[in-house]
């Protein structure tokens, strides 16, 4: 095991993700403001995937929001990728604002 495959391994296990995220201070691109439009969403959340792909912990991210049914961007995913993954969450916006437009 090489030593970047250790240090991925000990930030999957330790259980502190958290403290290697790449996102801190950055809420703002995670989660939308009020009434936010489908086209100011597809950008805030393509500059936050930006920085998921940088993140070392993407895949623990990506694990806990799965399992916990998040709102919000996390680990390169957005609300309605996790649901159509099969991750459900009550209300995903995105499968919402397109309801909406029927
Ligand atoms: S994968 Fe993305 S949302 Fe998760 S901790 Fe890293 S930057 Fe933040």
């Amino acid at each position: 095991m090489s030593a970047a495959e250790v240090l991925e391994f000990r930030i999957v296990t330790d259980g502190d993700w958290r403290g290697h995220a790449v996102c801190k201070g950055k809420t703002h691109l995670f989660f939308p403001p009020k009434a936010e439009r489908p086209q100011a969403r597809a950008r805030r959340e393509a500059q936050a995937n930006l920085l998921c792909t940088t993140c070392p912990v993407r895949t623990p991210c990506q694990s806990f929001a799965r399992e916990n049914h998040e709102y919000g961007f996390w680990g390169g995913e957005s609300e309605e990728e996790r649901h159509l993954a099969g991750f459900t969450v009550a209300a995903p916006i995105g499968i919402r604002a397109r309801l909406a437009g029927r």
